[in-house]
């Protein structure tokens, strides 16, 4: 009988501390790309923005999928979700670990960069519209169904006066006018 609870408390250990942090990494990540949820972005731009000055800016990139209603109307709705996974780890892969990449619509991307200036953070921006313009079907391995293009928006905070929602709405504003430029196109707020 003792052996068997040693036995127990030791199996137990490991499983339940690996579930915490799951269901830790669940409650802040989206369940289709596994970028970080709403809530965890504004948490964490909240917590930037506090320290932001002119010589530790904030920046801010909202991303929007060109046209993205036809990708799913012409394939799909499942061929819609590989879309959204492929620009997701594409966005993932683009920024720095202490960055944040996180869904925060349908297929709205939103970026932040700590300590980044409004010209690094377009030059990011344009890295990735470039790099995701460049794959077609078969260079995407099949998860892109036609080639894809991203329509972008920067906003830099440089001080904690600024809210978070107003840093998004500016970033949103500036990416309404890369779509109505012509979309495929990163503008920064001004
Ligand atoms: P625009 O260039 O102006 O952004 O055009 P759009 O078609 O991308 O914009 P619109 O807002 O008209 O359409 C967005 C579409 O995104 C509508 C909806 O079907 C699709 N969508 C939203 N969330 C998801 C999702 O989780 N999965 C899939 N497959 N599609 C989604
Ligand atoms: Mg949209
Ligand atoms: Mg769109």
């Amino acid at each position: 009988t003792r052996s068997l609870i040693v036995t127990g408390v030791q199996t137990c250990a490991l499983p339940i501390y690996l579930k915490y942090q799951q269901s830790y990494q669940n409650s802040i990540r989206d369940p289709l790309t596994r970028l970080y949820n709403r809530s965890y972005f504004y948490e964490s731009l909240n917590q930037a923005l506090d320290m932001a000055k002119p010589s530790r800016p904030v920046s801010v990139i909202v991303s929007d999928l060109d046209r993205f209603k036809r990708i799913n109307d012409n394939y799909g709705h499942l061929q819609g979700d590989k879309v959204l996974q492929f620009v997701a780890n594409l966005l993932m892969d683009s920024v720095r670990p202490q960055d944040i990449a996180a869904r925060i619509g349908g297929e709205e991307f939103v970026l932040m960069l700590a300590n980044t200036s409004s010209d690094a953070a377009y030059q990011v921006a344009e890295r990735i519209r470039l790099n995701l313009s460049s794959f077609d079907n078969a260079s995407s391995g099949g998860q892109l169904p036609e080639p894809i293009t991203i329509s972008m928006g920067v906003f830099t905070a440089t001080s904690p006066a600024i809210a978070a929602e107003t840093c998004v709405e500016n970033a949103d504003k500036a990416m309404y006018e890369a779509k109505e430029t012509g979309r495929n196109r990163v503008v920064a707020f001004k």
